[in-house]
C-alpha cells in the first residue's frame, strides 16, 4: 500500500505546538515509508477562518523543515487542496447520500434546536438532535421545499449496534451507535461541515492513514459510518496521544494560554518558539519524544535518524505533558553539536528577524567562539551588539580601560601599538592578531601578563563587557571599523 498521509489544519490562526507534533508524525511516517505527505486546508467553517493563517501555518511548517508533496501552494494531482475550493464535490456527495437514503433534509431552525437543547438539558436528557425530520414523509419534505424553507442535510446514523474504530495505537475502540447523533453534513448555505468534507477528501485524495489528534476520536464513528454508506474503504486510523499542559493539568489547548508548574505562561505557537531562539532540529527532536521514543535510551537525535525507526504501533497512547525544560536543554545541546555553517545561518536568520543585518564573514569569524556561549539563538544578539551599534563603542571611560595592572599611560601605549599592529596585520585573522597583540599586552602590563591589556582592548573595540573574544571581535568588525574604535578610545585617554 502506498502511504499517503495528510496534515489538515483549519486556518484559525497559527500553527499550534500540538498541531506541529501531528504534522511531524505524519511527515515522519510518510518519509519513512516512501509515501506522500499532503497539506490540506480545512476551511469549511468560514466564521473561524483567519486571514493570513494559511501562510502562517505554511511558514511554520517550512521553518520546521516539514516539506509537503502536495498542497495549496505546490499543487498536485488531487487538488485543489483548500476545501472552500471544492464545494461542488461535497454537494454532489451529499446529494448522493440523499438519493440513496443515507441522509435526510432537516428543516428545524437554529432557534428551535436551541430551545429543544435547553429543554433537554433542564430535564437532564439527551441533548443531541431528536431526529424528528428523519420521520418526515416525502410529501412533507416536498411541501417544505416548495415553501422555500431552508434545510440542512443530516446523516442517518445507525441507531442500533456498535461501531468499532480500529485504531493502530489504541486497538479497537467500541462505540455504541446509540451515542452517534445524526450529524449535519451540509449546512443551509450549501457548504459542508468538517465531517463530510473530511471524509470525501480523504477518500478522493487516496489517503491511506489518518494520524490526527485524539480529540477526533469522537468523530471517528460518524466518519466510519459515512465510509460504509458510500461503500468506500476507510483509511487506517491512528489517534495520537493527547498533549497536556506542562503542569499536567488539562489539555494544551489551542484557544487558551498554557502554564507551567510555577504558573508561568509558556509558548504554544511554533512561530513563538522560532522567535524565542529555539532551533528547528531541536524542536523536532523534542516533539518526536512526545508519545514516541527513539529507543536505545537516546534522547538527542536528528529527525532523519528517527524516520527509519518510526512505526505507528510504537506510539504510546497515554497523554503526555510537554516538558519545556527539556526543550531548553536540547536546544543548548544541539547548538554545541551543530555544523558551524548551519549554526551561522540559523543565527543570521534570527538576527535578521530581530532587525540586525550581519555579514556572513563577520558571523563566521565569531561563530566558533560564540557557540559555546549560546544556549538559544536569540542569545547572539547581546554578544554581537557591537557589530551594528557604533554607539556601543563610544570611547569607554578611562577608568574602565585602565586598572592597577594596566595604568592609564600603559593602556594608551598598548592601544597605540595595537593600532599600528592591526593597521598592518596580514592576514587579519585570529592567529596573527593573537600572536601580535598578546606580545604587546605582555610588554605593557605591570605583571607582564597579556590578560589585563586584552580585556581593555576588547572593551575599546566592542564597548561591551561581554562579547566574543577580542581577536574574533576584531576580525568580525573588519580593519577599518576596529581602527576607528581604537582611535576613539585613544582620544579619550589622557595624553602623555
Ligand atoms: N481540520 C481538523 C483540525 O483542525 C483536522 C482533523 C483531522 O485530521 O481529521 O484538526
Amino acid at each position: 500500500m502506498t502511504v499517503r498521509v495528510r496534515f489538515a489544519p483549519s486556518p484559525t490562526g497559527y500553527l499550534h505546538i500540538g498541531g506541529a507534533r501531528t504534522a511531524l508524525f505524519n511527515w515522519m511516517f510518510a518519509r519513512g515509508h516512501g509515501g506522500q505527505f499532503i497539506l490540506r486546508i480545512e476551511d469549511t467553517d468560514q466564521k473561524r477562518t483567519v486571514k493570513g493563517a494559511v501562510q502562517a501555518i505554511m511558514d511554520a511548517l517550512r521553518w520546521m523543515g516539514l516539506d509537503w508533496d502536495e498542497g495549496p501552494d505546490v499543487g498536485g494531482p488531487y487538488g485543489p487542496y483548500i476545501q472552500s475550493q471544492r464545494a461542488p464535490l461535497y454537494r454532489q456527495w451529499a446529494d448522493w447520500l440523499l438519493e440513496h437514503g443515507y441522509a435526510y433534509k432537516c428543516f428545524c431552525t437554529a432557534e428551535e434546536l436551541k430551545a429543544r437543547r435547553a429543554a433537554a438539558k433542564a430535564a437532564r436528557g439527551d441533548q443531541s438532535y431528536d431526529r424528528r425530520c428523519r420521520l418526515l414523509t416525502a410529501a412533507e419534505v416536498a411541501a417544505r421545499e416548495a415553501n422555500g424553507i431552508p434545510y440542512v442535510v443530516r446523516f442517518k446514523a445507525p441507531t442500533e449496534g456498535v461501531t468499532v474504530i480500529p485504531d493502530v495505537i489504541r486497538g479497537d475502540i467500541r462505540v455504541p451507535n446509540s451515542q452517534i447523533a445524526d450529524a449535519v453534513l451540509l449546512k443551509s448555505d450549501g457548504l459542508p461541515t468538517y465531517h463530510l468534507a473530511n471524509v470525501v477528501d480523504d477518500h478522493f485524495m487516496d489517503i491511506s492513514h489518518i494520524l490526527r489528534a485524539d480529540e477526533w476520536i469522537s468523530s471517528a464513528p460518524l466518519h466510519l459510518n459515512l465510509y460504509a454508506a458510500f461503500g468506500w474503504p476507510h483509511p487506517v486510523y491512528a489517534h495520537l496521544p493527547l498533549v497536556l499542559n506542562p503542569s499536567g493539568k488539562g489539555k494544551l489547548s489551542k484557544r487558551a494560554q498554557a502554564f507551567d508548574d510555577h504558573g508561568r505562561e509558556v509558548l504554544v505557537k511554533v512561530e513563538e518558539f522560532r522567535d524565542a531562539g529555539y532551533l528547528a532540529p531541536a524542536l523536532n527532536n523534542f516533539l518526536a519524544n512526545v508519545g514516541w521514543s527513539f529507543g536505545d535510551d537516546r534522547e538527542i537525535f536528528p529527525i532523519e535518524e528517527a524516520i527509519p525507526r518510526f512505526e505507528l504501533q510504537d506510539i504510546n497512547p497515554a497523554p503526555t505533558r510537554l516538558p519545556y525544560d527539556k526543550l531548553d536543554w536540547l536546544t543548548g545541546q544541539w547548538i554545541q553539536e551543530m555544523d558551524v555553517l548551519e549554526l551561522a545561518r540559523a543565527v543570521r536568520a534570527t538576527l535578521e528577524r530581530q532587525g540586525h543585518e550581519v555579514s556572513p564573514e563577520a558571523l563566521l569569524a565569531v561563530m566558533p567562539a560564540l557557540r559555546v556561549r549560546l544556549k538559544k539563538l536569540t542569545d547572539a544578539e547581546g554578544f554581537l551588539r557591537f557589530l551594528w551599534e557604533d554607539g556601543g563603542s563610544a570611547a569607554p571611560a578611562t577608568d574602565r580601560l585602565a586598572s592597577a595592572k594596566l595604568p592609564a599611560e600603559a593602556a594608551r601605549r598598548g592601544l597605540q601599538a595595537a593600532r599600528t599592529f592591526i593597521a598592518a596585520a596580514q592576514p587579519l585573522d585570529t592567529a596573527t592578531l593573537s600572536a601580535g597583540l598578546t606580545a604587546i599586552g605582555e610588554s605593557v602590563t605591570t605583571n607582564g601578563k597579556a590578560g589585563p591589556f586584552l580585556g581593555a582592548l576588547r572593551l575599546a573595540v566592542t564597548g561591551q563587557e561581554v562579547s566574543p573574544p577580542v581577536f574574533e571581535s576584531i576580525v568580525a568588525l573588519g580593519r577599518d571599523r576596529a581602527l576607528a574604535r581604537l582611535d576613539a578610545a585613544l582620544a579619550a585617554l589622557p595624553a602623555e
